[in-house]
């Protein structure tokens, strides 16, 4: 049973290409949690990418890395665990923080799988070796500076399209896409930007026949989802609103969304990710793998996320050069063909993620650093 012998804490700030805009504001930065664990059987690294500041959900990057450092770090330090449960099982006792907890959780399988000689996504149950993703765009200042790009991704064969969408970057931009694009397949994401108020709005948007509204409501909202889903014909799909398995179990109950986004970091760690996976599945409802501007390594996780059954939709995980002039993540993403053309990110065949960060880049980008041994 591996044993917690040391673990070392990294808030990065990771210097992005251009701004990320969305509903929730503008990033010039993406701050992440790297988290490299020493166990009895080896090392393994995790990331979790929680954002600067509270804007997408309640937590952030420096209080991920505080909880982590006065609260579960020296909780698991010195502790033997038998399986990534037992793991999520003694950071029980913190409510929430599930950045935290994820940073742990993901460094937590790297290990096993590097002690294993396995890679990540074979340990975690993966039947498939290429993951579908997608391409994202977030607000511009005009639609005429989109649609080229759509333009490009279709071309590039990306099998379908997601656009930011807030007041102001609302109906008239998918209007301009879909009329452009009769038969892209096409989502928008509000990031929690609006209220039930703001209904009759989606109802306006069923014409467009999109894929999905992803969290159009309150990013701790479960309850007005369930309300707006009965209201319109396209599926809701929850993300900020799925932080933990018991928020997807009462989602599920109550008819709040047909699709779930899970990303590692948000529901608390693969471990967790799995679970609700599982959960939505018994309930028919297919899910996805978003993603947080993760670096090459978090990214990493993601993928193995996405090769596991029951996950239907192209994925938010991007190529290294989509955000990044140099990644932090070594070796950088970059993504594979199928065999219809189309961009699939497929898991390294190394043991682990077979991600490390660049030392260089990790001394130059960190902002705070702790180190704890038994
Ligand atoms: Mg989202």
């Amino acid at each position: 049973m591996p044993r917690i012998l040391a673990v070392d804490v990294y808030q990065v700030a990771m210097p992005l290409k251009y701004p990320w805009r969305t509903a929730y504001g503008e990033d010039h930065t993406i701050e992440t949690i790297l988290l490299r664990l020493e166990t009895s059987e080896g090392i393994g690294w995790g990331e979790s990418s929680p954002l600067p500041q509270p804007h997408y959900v309640e937590q952030w990057s420096a209080a991920a890395f505080l909880c982590l450092q006065q609260c579960l770090v020296p909780a698991v330090l010195g502790r033997s665990f038998g399986s990534p449960e037992e793991l999520q099982q003694a950071m029980a006792f913190v409510k929430g923080n599930t950045f935290a907890k994820a940073a742990l959780d993901l460094a937590w399988w790297d290990a096993a799988a590097r002690a294993q000689q396995k890679p990540l996504y074979q340990l975690l149950g993966g039947t498939r070796e290429q993951v579908p993703v997608g391409a994202d765009f977030g607000v511009m200042d005009h639609p005429e500076e989109l649609l080229p790009l759509v333009e490009e991704a279709v071309a590039q064969g990306f099998p379908r399209v997601k656009l930011k969408f807030r007041p102001g970057w609302d109906l008239p931009v998918v209007q301009a896409v879909r009329q452009r694009f009769p038969e892209l397949v096409l989502h928008i994401d509000c990031n929690a930007g609006y209220t039930l108020r703001d209904a009759e709005l989606f109802e306006q948007l069923d014409r467009f026949r999109l894929a999905m509204f992803e969290q159009p409501l309150g990013y701790d909202d479960l309850w007005e989802h369930a309300q707006l889903q009965r209201r319109v014909q396209t599926p809701v799909c929850l993300d900020e609103s799925v932080r933990s398995l018991h928020l997807a179990r009462q989602a599920l109950a109550l008819g709040s969304c047909r699709w779930i986004n899970i990303k590692p970091g948000r529901v608390g760690g693969l471990t967790v990710a799995r679970e609700v996976l599982q959960l939505a599945a018994e309930h028919g409802v297919p899910c996805w793998v978003g993603g947080m501007l993760e670096s090459a390594l978090g990214a990493r996780h993601c993928v193995a996320l996405g090769t596991l059954p029951g996950m239907d939709y192209p994925a938010d995980i991007f190529p290294s050069d989509r955000f990044y002039e140099e990644d932090l993540g070594d070796p950088p993403l970059v993504l594979d063909r199928d065999t219809s053309g189309r961009p699939v990110a497929c898991p390294l065949e190394a043991p682990g993620t077979g991600t490390e960060p660049r030392p260089d880049l990790l001394r130059r980008w960190t902002v705070n650093h702790f180190h704890a041994h038994a």
